[in-house]
């Protein structure tokens, strides 16, 4: 039988990352609330080390492993945030860390995954490719295969995000935050659907690639087509052996909304503007969507500003 996740598993997930993994800050928005009349707080991921909250789940799986896990090694095969995360904590524990890429993914990346002490794989065209060439090396190398979302221990790690939102504020009412593959919203919901299930969790998903919005609908996980986005953290499939993530969505997060283009920009200029923070638009979507009112919201509601991985000029641009 599968494993299911417990509240009892982020508890202990943040016993056992804290003393690597900071607790954020969480802020009150003067602007948001002003506008809305109601209390907006931003809770602050991306200023976790490597810039996203990708370094809890990752965390949590890694300190995980049993003794001889991690002498053989670990490999993954995100281009992106869990990448840097996973490479970011290998590298503190002296764990061998291998990063399945694909030939297509930019020489930036590749660079920045290097500078952070991981070794780099580059293989095939696709992300499917780059994900097929770490199961190989788990089967034949004895690596472990650490998975950037559909994993109980990624999750729960991602969890501890709802256990530090309801200790800085017990009265929270409307979570929102980004959603791709979907283990952030199922650990936040895990903690907060079981603390207290009254509490209304919203993903949030670019209108240009939302694969658990359009796998939800169909009742199966099912590939969607992707055009370029602002929030490209969020793109890529749910998997369509989906073991954990898709039924948990489906448990916990009570609306998908998909935003267009303009919507995620016009966060990424507010949280600029108004407190300074240059984001990625992944991590823009949910003052997008109050902003545009796209959203019902309680009295007391938290953003997940998830991470921080964009070129700063792409948001100085659009100020002019
Ligand atoms: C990965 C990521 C998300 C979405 O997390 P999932 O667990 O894939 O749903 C949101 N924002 C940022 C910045 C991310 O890196």
């Amino acid at each position: 039988m599968k494993e299911s996740i417990h509240l009892q598993d982020i508890w202990l997930a943040r016993n056992r990352i804290q003393s690597y993994v900071q607790h954020t800050p969480l802020i009150f928005s003067e602007k948001l609330s002003e506008s809305t009349g109601k209390s907006i707080y931003l809770k602050l991921e991306n200023l976790n080390t490597t810039r996203s909250f990708k370094i809890r789940g990752a965390t949590n799986k890694i300190l995980s492993l049993t003794d001889e896990e991690k002498e053989r090694g670990i490999t993954t095969f995100s281009t992106g945030n869990f990448g840097f995360s996973v490479a970011a904590i290998a590298k503190e524990l002296g764990i061998r860390a291998v990063i399945c890429i694909s030939k297509q993914v930019p020489k930036t990346k590749v660079e920045k995954l290097q500078q952070i002490g991981a070794e780099v794989q580059m293989v095939g065209k696709t992300q499917d490719d780059a994900q097929k060439y770490s199961y190989q090396l788990a089967r034949e190398k004895g690596f472990t295969v650490i998975h950037p979302f559909d994993d109980p221990q990624v999750i729960a790690g991602q969890g501890t995000i709802g256990l530090e939102i309801i200790e800085d504020l017990p009265t929270v009412d409307t979570i929102l935050a980004g959603l791709s593959g979907g283990g952030l919203l199922s650990g936040i919901g895990t903690f907060l659907k079981n603390t207290n299930p009254s509490i209304q969790l919203i993903g949030l998903s670019p209108e240009n690639g939302a694969a658990m919005y359009e796998s939800i609908q169909r009742g199966k996980p099912v590939l969607v087509k992707e055009r370029p986005t602002l929030a490209d953290s969020l793109l890529g499939g749910i998997g369509e052996n989906n073991q954990y993530t898709f039924q948990l969505v489906q448990d916990y997060v009570d609306q998908i909304v998909l935003l267009n283009e303009k919507e995620i920009a016009d966060g990424m200029v507010c949280l600029l503007k108004e407190h300074g923070l240059i984001v990625e638009g992944a991590a823009s979507v949910g003052v997008g969507a109050i902003l545009n009112e796209r959203v019902r919201l309680g009295s007391n509601v938290v953003i997940v500003i998830s991470g921080a991985s964009v070129d700063p000029s792409i948001v100085l641009e659009m100020l002019v």
